[in-house]
Formats: C-alpha cells, sequence, structure tokens
C-alpha cells in the first residue's frame, strides 16, 4: 500500500476528512504535527512529530522515517505545513513546488512583489518595519489602505485605514497581535513586518484549483456575497458556482493561472482570492493550500467524491478520472463571531439543520471556549453548509439557517 504523508497544524479542523478520504483510497497515512503524541509509540509508522519551523530538521527526519516506511506522497495543509511538505518532497525526490515559491506564497509581501514583477494585477504595496513611526508611515501612503501581518490567515491582523488617525489605530492593533508570544515566535522577522495595500474595491470571488505540471485545473470559483469593506474582513459565506459571467469566471482562471506562474507554483492545490471591478480582475492572494476550514465539505466531484481524495490522488501521482464538481449549488457560512467572552451556549442548531437545503450545522466553538472576533481572533464558530439548485437558493438557506442560530457568549 503506497504511503502518504500527511503535515497538520495541531490544531486542523481536517484531520478526519484526509484520514476519510485516505481509507476510501486504500493509501496508509503517517500524520505528522509539531506537537508529539503519547500515542506515538503505540502507532509509531502513523504518527510523527516534525519541528515545521525548521525545514532541513524536517526533510531529514522524514527522510529517516522513510526508510523504515516508505513514503509516495507529501500534503501539508496551510501556509506553514506546505512549505514544509515541499522541503520534505525535494528530500524524498518526490513531485513538488520549489520550496521558495511555496514560501512566496504564504509570504504576502514577497507575493505581492512576486505579482508585481510580473505584472499581474495586485495592489500597490508597501512594506514596513514594526520599528518605524506609524504616524509618519500614515502620511505617507495612498487612502483607503489596507494594513495586514505578511503570514498570518483567515484575515487575522487585516485592517483598512482611511485616515493617518485610523492607520496608526491599526498600526497598533497589529503590533500587539505580532508581538503576542506564539506568533512572534512562529513569525520570527516577518513577524516585524506590516504591510501597506491599497484598498481595492469590487466583487471578491475565491477558486480552488489544482496544479500539474504548470497547468491549471479550476476545481470552483465562489462567489463571497457579503460585502467586504473593512475596517475588518471577516469571512462569511462562499457560494458555488459563481454567478459572474461566463467572460469574467474565464478571466479569473486566467488570472489565477499567472498568479501561479508569477510565483512559481506548479504541482499541487492553490487557493486564490481575487477581486473584480471595471479595472480587471485583481488577485489579492495565491495560496499553495486548498480550501480551509471545513470549506472543503461543500465540494463534491463526479458522484461524491471529495476534495482530499482529489489532492490525495493528485499527491500520488495516480491517474486521476476528470470529474466535475456535481452540478448542484452549494455553500457554506463560517458563522460571523457576534461578539468577544465565553462561549456558553448555542440555540437552534435543530431548527437550522431543519432549512430545506441546509445539509449541516457544524458547531467548532467548544462550550466554555474563550471567542474572539477579528481581528486578533484565529478561530471559528462553526460552519453551515448548503446545497441547492441554485446559488441563490443555497445562499438563502444558509442566511435563513443563520438567523435561527443563537450564540450566547458571556
Ligand atoms: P488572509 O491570508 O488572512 O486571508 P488576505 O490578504 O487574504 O489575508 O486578506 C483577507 C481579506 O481582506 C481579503 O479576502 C479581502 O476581503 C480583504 N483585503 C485584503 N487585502 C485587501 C486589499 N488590498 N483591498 C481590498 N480588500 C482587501
Ligand atoms: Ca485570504
Amino acid at each position: 500500500m503506497a504511503r502518504v504523508l500527511l503535515l497538520l497544524p495541531t490544531t486542523s479542523y481536517r484531520i478526519p476528512d484526509f484520514l476519510a478520504a485516505a481509507a476510501r483510497l486504500g493509501v496508509d497515512v503517517t500524520v505528522a504535527s509539531e506537537e508529539p503524541s503519547t500515542l506515538e509509540g503505540l502507532n509509531p509508522a502513523g504518527l510523527l512529530t516534525l519541528d515545521f519551523g525548521d525545514l532541513r530538521a524536517c526533510a531529514e527526519r522524514a527522510a529517516a522515517f522513510a526508510r523504515e516506511h516508505p513514503v509516495a506522497a507529501v500534503v501539508g495543509v496551510d501556509e506553514r505545513t506546505a512549505v514544509a511538505a515541499a522541503a520534505i518532497a525535494e528530500r524524498l525526490g518526490l513531485p513538488h513546488d520549489p520550496v521558495s515559491a511555496v514560501a512566496a506564497a504564504g509570504n504576502k509581501a514577497l507575493l505581492r512583489e512576486a505579482l508585481s514583477r510580473a505584472g499581474v494585477l495586485s495592489p500597490g504595496h508597501r512594506v514596513f518595519h514594526l520599528d518605524e513611526d506609524p504616524r509618519k508611515a500614515g502620511r505617507g501612503v495612498r487612502f483607503p489602505c489596507v494594513l495586514k501581518p505578511t503570514f498570518l490567515a483567515a484575515s487575522r491582523g487585516v485592517i483598512r485605514a482611511d485616515d493617518v488617525a485610523s492607520f496608526v489605530g491599526a498600526w497598533d492593533r497589529i503590533a500587539r497581535i505580532l508581538e503576542s508570544p506564539g506568533v512572534a515566535a512562529r513569525g520570527g522577522a516577518a513577524a516585524r513586518e506590516i504591510l501597506v495595500e491599497d484598498f481595492v474595491p469590487g466583487l471578491e470571488v475565491a477558486l480552488e484549483g489544482l496544479l500539474t505540471h504548470g497547468r491549471l485545473r479550476v476545481l470552483a470559483l465562489f462567489d463571497k456575497p457579503d460585502p467586504l469593506d473593512g475596517p475588518f474582513f471577516e469571512e462569511t459565506i462562499y457560494v458555488t458556482p459563481s454567478r459572474l459571467p461566463d467572460d469574467i469566471r474565464q478571466r479569473c482562471a486566467d488570472v489565477a493561472q499567472e498568479g501561479a506562474r508569477a510565483l512559481g507554483l506548479r504541482h499541487g492545490p492553490i487557493h486564490a482570492e481575487m477581486r473584480v471591478n471595471g479595472d480587471g480582475v485583481w488577485i489579492l492572494e495565491v495560496a499553495a493550500r486548498s480550501i480551509g476550514g471545513l470549506c472543503s465539505r461543500t465540494l463534491r466531484f463526479g458522484t461524491g467524491t471529495s476534495l482530499e481524495e482529489i489532492l490525495l490522488t493528485h499527491a500520488l501521482g495516480l491517474e486521476m478520472r476528470v470529474e466535475e464538481r456535481e452540478e448542484r449549488a452549494a455553500g457554506v457560512m463560517m458563522i460571523p463571531i457576534p461578539g468577544a467572552g465565553i462561549l456558553e451556549d448555542v440555540h437552534g442548531i435543530e431548527s437550522a439543520r431543519a432549512i430545506p437545503g441546509i445539509v449541516d450545522v457544524t458547531i467548532s466553538a467548544r462550550v466554555g471556549q474563550r471567542i474572539v472576533p477579528l481581528p486578533e481572533g484565529d478561530c471559528y464558530l462553526g460552519f453551515i453548509f448548503s446545497r441547492a439548485h441554485t446559488p441563490d437558493r443555497a445562499e438563502a438557506a444558509l442566511r435563513e439557517a443563520h438567523a435561527r442560530l443563537e450564540f450566547q457568549i458571556a
């Protein structure tokens, strides 16, 4: 049996979906994470501890492991594990993206540089150092702008500013996030940087795709129908297929392909976010990973193949039937966080599930957990999933279901 080495942050939501996919494909899995598991001794082939921040050590340790348990593919799930996966694949001689390309995709400043060098439409930007004077920095930029850390995800620390005063406020808030111990340690030098970009108005879409020898296959294009105008950018609804006209959808695919090429990405999943306005299709982000949270559950291909099965099949280099996404529309809502505090109770889950078109409501936060909204927060309350004949219905079902939910946060 072929073995896949799956690199997962300990907090990943996606472990069960990847394990289910591996079971369906009949492949063995080794889960590598950063914290040693007490079960490692019981299951030496199934679990591995790696320090994803130390690429060389990571690759050596994985190579030693692979001598005893041959590894046919290495898969990461987020920015950090994707870089480690590329380094390990390189060491093992497996098909992979250049480590530098994956690292550039995971750093928003390097991403912007690569895109502008290649002439791909992407917001004007400047990188500042935390030691600089924010008031002076703010006097030198165009408004509106967006300030953000270079290496975080899920809109953490992403803040719009409309004038020098709000720029300084945003700067200070991001500085506090960057200086918190976990973030500072993980980011290293990048945790001393703030990226400032021109604010790009427009409709936002997300593209889920898979690169093979540099060629992009679009797996899904999602509309994000809730306006994302700031000051914070909480992700809520994703609906696919996109309702944009054919020519714009095609343009989004072309632009994502150009973005991947600009970064040097050639092999593996990408998740791109773009904004569409009168000037064209702008790239906000091209990440060398698949869609985050539990959102992949919206996607079904052919007669029920999951995104995770497609990713594992692709990583293993196995022949893949070209299955289209199912015909029905699908949506997911990342449930907005209504306020800060301790989650005490959730009401209305059954009633939300009963709305026609709703497939599931999953609350991922635990009762007793501290809930932190953006821009500081980095966890989801939960997810609502819908399927319907049209994208409009899939979206409406999400909104109706959400209206039935009530979160008690003290
Ligand atoms: P993350 O990796 O944390 O998701 P992004 O850079 O993708 O960070 O920003 C998160 C969201 O913030 C985007 O999806 C978009 O809605 C908004 N945003 C970020 N940068 C810009 C920009 N330059 N102009 C307009 N909106 C932006
Ligand atoms: Ca993003």
